[in-house]
Formats: C-alpha cells, sequence, structure tokens
C-alpha cells in the first residue's frame, strides 16, 4: 500500500522506516519549506497548489502533524481514505474543544475558564486562585505547542504582562495542578474498532520540550493502568478513531489522573516502544491504517527514552551503553531542537537508571532526571 503523509518530519521518517518492511511505501506532502523526513517522495506544496500531484501517488493518507490547516484536511478526506479523520484534527487544534470533549466524556481536567482580553484572564485568575491564590496557566487557544504560547501567574496582577507575552486573541486559563509526575496514555485503535493500549510513560520536560519517557513503570498500578486506558477508549470510541491517540495527563498527589491534552498522532512519549516493545508505536499506527491486525503492546525489559537536543554529543560512547539504541533525524545541531534519541533497554531499574545516568553525562544540555519512583 502507497501511504501519504501529511507533514515530513522525524515522525514521518519513523512512520516509514517501520512501514517499508510491511511493504508500504510513502510520499509525503510537505507545507512547511523544510522537510527533514529524508526518506521516499516529498511532494514540496507551500502555496497549497500540488494536492493532486500528491494524492494521485498513494492510497490512502496519514499524518504526523495536527497544525495543518483544516481545508486542506478536509480536501484530502474528500478524495481518499484519511485516518485518523479530519474530525480528529479540528478538536486537536483547539484546547477549548479538547477540553469540552474531555467534559462530556466525564473525564477530568484542570479547572479552566475560557477569556479574550487582559481584564477576563485577570479576573479568571482571581476566580480560579480562589483565597489560596493558587498560580494559574494561560495557553493561546490554537497553535501552541512545546510550551510556546504560555505563561503561568502566580498572581492576577500578572494578568496584563501574560496576555502581552501571550499576544493571542482568545485564551484557556487553567488551575495550575500541584502534580506528582505527567504520564502518557497511547492507544491504538484498527478499523475494525479493536484497540490496544501502552504501558503509560512517565514524561520529564524541561524548557517546555520533553527530555525523557520512562515504560513500564515500578509504581503505576494496575488500577491506575485501567483508568487511563478508560479514558483513552472512550476519546478513541468518540471519534470513531483509527491510527495512534496520545493523551497527556497529570497524576496528582492524591493518585487521580487530569487529563492536560491529547495528539492525534505518534508521539515523541511513545518512540520507547520502538526498541521496549513488542510492536512500536509506528508500526501499529500503520497497521491500523491499512486495516490489518494491530500487534502486541507488551514490553521487552524496560525502556526509558531520552531525546537529544541542540548539540549530538560523544555518539560512539552513547552506543557503548548496553542496551542503548540510537535513533537520528539526520539534522543539524540547532539550541533546542530535536535531533534524534537514545533508548536505553534493561532488565532492571537499577541497571535502567545506570544508564541513564551514563547516558545524561554524554548529553550535552541533559537536566537530571528525577523519575517519582526514586
Ligand atoms: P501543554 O502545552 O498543555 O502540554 O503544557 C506544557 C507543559 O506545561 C506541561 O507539560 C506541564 O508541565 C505544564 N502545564 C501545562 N498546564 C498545566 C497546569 N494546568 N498545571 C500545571 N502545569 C501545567
Amino acid at each position: 500500500m502507497r501511504i501519504g503523509i501529511l507533514g515530513a518530519g522525524q515522525l514521518g521518517q519513523m512512520m516509514a522506516l517501520a512501514g517499508y518492511p510491511l511493504g508500504n511505501r510513502f510520499v509525503f506532502l510537505d507545507t512547511s519549506g523544510s522537510p527533514s523526513a529524508d526518506i521516499g517522495t516529498v511532494v514540496m506544496d507551500q502555496a497549497e497548489q500540488s494536492l493532486d500531484q500528491f494524492l494521485q501517488q498513494v492510497d490512502c493518507v496519514t499524518y504526523e502533524f495536527e497544525h495543518l490547516p483544516l481545508s486542506l484536511v478536509k480536501a484530502v478526506e474528500a478524495r481518499k481514505p484519511l485516518y485518523p479523520g479530519s474530525e480528529a484534527i479540528r478538536v486537536c487544534q483547539n484546547r477549548a474543544e479538547e477540553k469540552a470533549l474531555f467534559t462530556r466524556l466525564g473525564i477530568p481536567v484542570a479547572d479552566y475558564r475560557l477569556v479574550s482580553s487582559a481584564e477576563e484572564l485577570a479576573a479568571a485568575a482571581a476566580e480560579l486562585g480562589g483565597a489560596q491564590q493558587i498560580p494559574v496557566v494561560a495557553k493561546s487557544l490554537t497553535e501552541g505547542y512545546d510550551g510556546k504560547g504560555q505563561a503561568v501567574l502566580r498572581t492576577p496582577a500578572e494578568a496584563v504582562d501574560a496576555w502581552n507575552k501571550i499576544g493571542h486573541p482568545e485564551l484557556i486559563v487553567e488551575s495550575f495542578v500541584d502534580f506528582v509526575r505527567e504520564v502518557s496514555m497511547i492507544a491504538v485503535r484498527g478499523r475494525d474498532a479493536q484497540v490496544v493500549f501502552y504501558p503509560i510513560a512517565e514524561n520529564h520536560h524541561s524548557e517546555g520540550i520533553l527530555r525523557y519517557s520512562m515504560a513500564p513503570l515500578p509504581d503505576v498500578s494496575e488500577q491506575l493502568q485501567t483508568v487511563a486506558e478508560g479514558y483513552i477508549h472512550q476519546l478513541l470510541d468518540a471519534l470513531d478513531y483509527v491510527g495512534v491517540l496520545t493523551l497527556e495527563l497529570f497524576q496528582t498527589r492524591d493518585g487521580r489522573l487530569l487529563a492536560n491534552e491529547m495528539a492525534p498522532r505518534v508521539h515523541n512519549s511513545g518512540h520507547w516502544t520502538q526498541n521496549g516493545a513488542v510492536t512500536s508505536q509506528f508500526e501499529n499506527h500503520l497497521r491500523a491504517v491499512q486495516g490489518v491486525p494491530l500487534g502486541s503492546t507488551a514490553p521487552r525489559g524496560l525502556t526509558c527514552m531520552i531525546n537529544i537536543i541542540g548539540e549530538h554529543g560523544d555518539l560512539s560512547a552513547l552506543l557503548e551503553i548496553e542496551g542503548a539504541h540510537l535513533h537520528l533525524y539526520g539534522k543539524e545541531e540547532r539550541a533546542g531542537r530535536k535531533l534524534g534519541h537514545v533508548n536505553l533497554v534493561a532488565d532492571s531499574y537499577e541497571e535502567l537508571l545506570a544508564s541513564v545516568e551514563r547516558a545524561r553525562a554524554l548529553l550535552p544540555g541533559a537536566p537530571e532526571a528525577q523519575f517519582s519512583f526514586i
């Protein structure tokens, strides 16, 4: 099957790498002007003039990036099978739509308000912050990612500065969640509505960018896993979803899970599955999209994924670590840029943490990893 991918970055690259053994071939539609997938055929389409050329070469279409013009996605969907469908993109492009869907399905979220002026932002911060003056997080409704378009307000007096800094006409304001950790739940739904779930991963960010994901975890109870699976299952069914869906959650001190956001695609917090699960998220996404049986999501050992950001560091020394698997995206070094990742696989948490520490020392700028079970 010839699969078209909207977007041509590293997620598309890794999808294609997983799809070649399945007999798939890939055509990418790049609207950014700087494709990096470096595999398969790329149709450059910054002016939205080359859709025909792209669609003629593919049997079905998926995407690796959700911040695409909805009109483009709908034009694709009108002519070729598109998985996941455009409704998933529409919802995920807007934080208010996303939160409304979570709430409608009974999936808990932090208290929030929608505001469209600095005055409304101050009022929402006062109301949500309450007498204890809990901080709030303001986020642009659309176009935000990796912590961009966001500000934390400690008091309502910071509203004007925050409003000006974000510079967006509509914001969502959320109570600041005093979480013990951030986790993600990744699941896959096939065309026949079969659903499989990966074990929950714990994620650590620095400067808004994901640094570490670990899975499976020693301190996730069966009950917590089941709750997260229930939430994502509802989302998958409500959207009649096909492919990989990622749900990012906060775990609170009293053990509850609050949904933060979702991504209608393979996700950085699922890269550990390339070496740490029987079937990777990339392969399972492609199996779902082309309507063949999904593969086992069972873990193969214990895995920590570490992103390589900005500079490569000593990659040869990194590969000396037992159980290290390197995935480079073929990108030039640049501050804050995701250049690749390393998956460290071990048989015990003790070994895994020792490998993480060795790798951290070799990766420029890598922060200390503070997993919540330590
Ligand atoms: P997001 O773009 O919504 O994923 O937010 C980026 C990061 O900001 C998250 O990974 C959290 O670390 C932090 N964050 C976002 N929303 C909240 C919140 N309501 N309370 C506390 N931290 C938050």
